[in-house]
């Protein structure tokens, strides 16, 4: 199969990894986050108590459930945050872009689709592998 490069111009064989653009879009990432997190936090600690008067069974249902979904979607969220640290950890360290499970370079493409990812997809396969 053949494969065009995105950027005919350049020859470079390094690994082209965009530091600058990465970082922007980790930094993004975790405002985001953060302001999820805040907001998702605000919902999942909701106590009963500030259930107003006089609503139905049901609706105390639907509540309950919505505080389920909210505190699954905390842990989600804050383990996407420890993620994008971590990412932005190792761009200060200049060990960005090495897979933490066997040291190869990760390449590019992941990078740009996920940019917090800190191993390759063969480890990440094997990891999911293991898990499930
Ligand atoms: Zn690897």
């Amino acid at each position: 199969m053949i494969r065009t490069p995105p950027d005919a111009t350049d020859t470079s064989i390094d690994v082209d990894i965009d530091i600058d653009e990465i970082r922007r879009r980790l930094t993004a990432e975790r405002a985001e986050l953060l302001g999820k997190l805040s907001t998702v936090g605000e919902d999942a600690t909701v106590r009963r108590s500030d259930v107003p008067d006089g609503i139905g069974e049901t609706e105390h249902l639907v509540s309950a459930e919505r505080q389920d979904v909210s505190s699954r979607v905390l842990a989600l969220t804050r383990h996407a945050l420890d993620e994008v640290d971590e990412a932005l950890a190792r761009l200060d360290d200049g060990t960005y872009g090495d897979c933490i499970g066997c040291g190869a370079q990760i390449s590019p493409d992941r990078l740009d689709a996920i940019p917090a990812a800190s191993c390759c997809l063969a480890c990440q396969s094997s990891r999911e592998g293991i898990t499930r």
